[in-house]
């Protein structure tokens, strides 16, 4: 058997910081990551031998859990016809019509590889369609690594933005408006500036990335009468509300309906899939049907689409208020356990996904998001960890909870939070 701290050690060697996307590296709390050998339902096992409860579920895809017996046969059978066609297939047709059936924004759909390339290409159909340069993006928004997402406020001033990483030129970001999330006054006063220049705001209508933060009760709509009365395009990023808050996303739970819509996770069933979809006026100005350039060598892998397909039947026979339920009493008795313990703590949940933050103020946006306590976070996360509990390895993550983990799952986890000690 080769343990992870072996194993980490020769990815170093050739891998980029050993991992294939940053936060894996568990570098923000202090520790080594795990190498992992199997999933099934809830809970995972590593290379060592240990066996975890996860709440990661591959950042969220994995609503019906690891190795869903369903999803696997969908799998198992389309492998069987062969990897890739580079030519349409059936299954592209049926998870289009399974996600424009529920998703009250999507009328026609492009299948891409993964979110990042779902929301790169939603911003040039956006600056496409209305022939014009700056977007709204929201500090600690995330929509993948393309370079005109990567931005963060220089000075206080949105319109100098500056990247948030080298690499991306100064002329990129210098259309990215940053707002701060909730803050509709502020959005107010970008489109008051610059309004008849914005091609779009992106907006992910529960901010899954500064940890989980919800929507106050009339941003989401204030956004949609901004962008209505300016005539941009409002993008909403589901790649993780998306069939997670519903079958039809945060947008189908608060009944506002974007121009828009990102996807990718859940709809991928875990394999490499994003898309982006919305008005058939807009979605027609992509290529070959409009002028705006995208394309993709494996976009619509019979696999993927395969995959997709089934995880979305499956979802749609299940029962998304029961999970809540037990995911509310659940985050209620960790609060209580945490509170116990005379540590300040903030939970913000909806449906299945949480965020505990460490700090004794509402969480609302980025700026609250960041007085969370790190130090408190990585005591908790090691130790639960410790104790066979498997949570993002980040206080600016949310914790996911799928329909295949079991009241036990849950009583356990919480026995072990009750042992945290800070
Ligand atoms: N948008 C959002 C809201 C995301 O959370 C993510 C990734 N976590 C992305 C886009 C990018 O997706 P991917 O990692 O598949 O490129």
């Amino acid at each position: 058997m080769t343990d992870s701290k072996t194993l980490f050690q020769t990815a170093q060697e050739i891998i980029p910081g050993g991992v294939n996307s940053p936060v894996r590296a568990c570098q923000s709390v202090q520790t080594d990551p795990l190498f992992v050998s199997r999933g099934q339902g809830s809970h995972l096992w590593v290379e060592d031998g240990q066996e975890f409860i996860d709440y990661v579920m591959s950042w969220g895809p994995l609503l019906l859990g690891h190795n869903h017996p369903v999803v696997n046969e969908a799998i198992h059978a389309a492998v069987d016809r062969g990897t890739s066609y580079g030519a349409p297939c059936k299954d592209e047709i049926n998870l289009a019509k399974a996600i424009v059936d529920v998703v009250p924004g999507v009328e026609m759909i492009r299948m891409v590889n993964s979110g990042t390339e779902a929301t790169m290409s939603a911003l040039r159909l956006a600056r496409g369609y209305t022939g014009r340069n700056k977007i709204v993006k929201f500090h600690g928004g995330y929509h993948g690594h393309a370079d005109a997402f990567l931005a963060s406020a220089g000075s206080g001033v949105a319109t100098q933005s500056i990247p948030g990483t080298p690499g991306v030129p100064q002329a990129v970001v210098k259309d990215t408006l940053l707002a701060h999330y909730n803050d509709l006054d502020g959005v107010k006063e970008l489109f008051a500036q610059h309004g008849h220049d914005i091609a779009a705001v992106f907006v992910e209508p529960v901010a899954g990335n500064m940890g989980l933060v919800l929507p106050h009760k009339d941003f989401l709509q204030g956004l949609r009468d901004l962008t209505t009365a300016y005539g941009a395009v409002l993008v909403f990023d589901e790649v993780i509300s998306g069939f997670r808050v519903s079958l039809g996303g945060a947008q189908g739970h608060f009944g506002i309906t974007p121009d828009l819509t990102c996807l990718g996770k859940i709809i991928g069933g875990g394999l490499p899939v994003g898309a982006y979809g919305g008005k058939r006026e807009i979605m027609s100005h992509i290529a070959p049907c409009g002028d705006v350039y995208q394309a993709g060598t494996l976009s619509g892998n019979p696999l993927a689409m395969a995959a997709g397909l089934a995880t979305i039947n499956v979802l749609a026979t299940q029962d998304y208020e029961q999970l809540a339920a037990r995911t509310k009493t659940f985050c209620q008795e960790l609060v209580s356990i945490m509170r116990a313990k005379q540590v300040p703590v903030q939970l913000n949940r909806i449906a299945s996904i949480f965020t505990l933050f460490f700090t004794p103020d509402p969480v609302t946006d980025f700026a609250s998001a960041q007085q969370s306590d790190q130090s408190l976070f990585t005591k908790y996360y090691q130790q639960m960890r410790q104790q066979g509990i498997y949570l993002a390895p980040s206080g600016f993550e949310c914790s996911f909870v799928s329909f295949a983990h079991s009241d036990e799952d849950l009583t356990r986890t919480l026995e072990a939070a009750d042992k945290v000690t800070f």
